[in-house]
């Protein structure tokens, strides 16, 4: 098994990508370098939608097209790792702030949360092995209803108006 990535922060990634861009002279903008530090500052798993929003908060206007090549940039360059969680758009976080990890999805409110488990890894391995892989990387999504969503179903069946389905994937 390998060792988990050296855990790196915001600044640490944008001075890679700084330089990711300086090697193969491609211009590094205002504008690219902003969807960067969005992402890189942030440890949440943002859609280009939340990107977007972000930069307009602080008052930077950055266009939809510009957003979408930046993240194509920042995952060809592998700062940051892209997510389908199913839920019609990808989701981005950096790499290597959070060390490795595994995400469950609410397909109520669409949160995601992480975790990580010594014996998934281990799992992982042993069933690759049995089937004469090589393990190299692998990905655990987990789709069920958060807390607070089976709460908020739990006083919605209170007041009586009948039982509500949960979707399974
Ligand atoms: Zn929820
Ligand atoms: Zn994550």
């Amino acid at each position: 098994m390998t060792s988990p990535p050296p855990k790196l922060d915001g600044k640490e990634l944008l001075d890679r990508f700084r330089k990711y861009m300086r090697d193969r002279n491609l211009p590094l903008t205002q504008q690219r370098q902003a969807v960067a530090s969005v992402l890189f500052f942030s440890d949440e798993h943002l859609s280009a939608e939340d990107i977007e929003s972000a930069l307009r908060d602080d008052g930077i206007r950055v266009g939809k097209a510009t957003i979408y090549r930046t993240l194509d940039l920042l995952v060809r360059a592998a700062l940051i790792s892209e997510h389908d969680f199913g839920d019609g758009f990808k989701r981005y976080e950096p790499r290597g702030v959070t060390s490795h990890h595994e995400h469950l999805i609410c397909l109520e409110c669409g949160k995601v949360v992480e975790f990580s488990s010594e014996r998934i890894e281990r799992m992982n391995a042993l069933i690759a092995d049995e089937h004469g892989f090589r393990h190299h990387h692998h990905r655990l999504a987990i789709y069920g209803v958060c807390h607070e969503c089976q709460d908020n179903a739990a006083v919605t069946l209170e007041a009586g108006s009948g039982r509500r389905g949960v979707k399974h994937e």
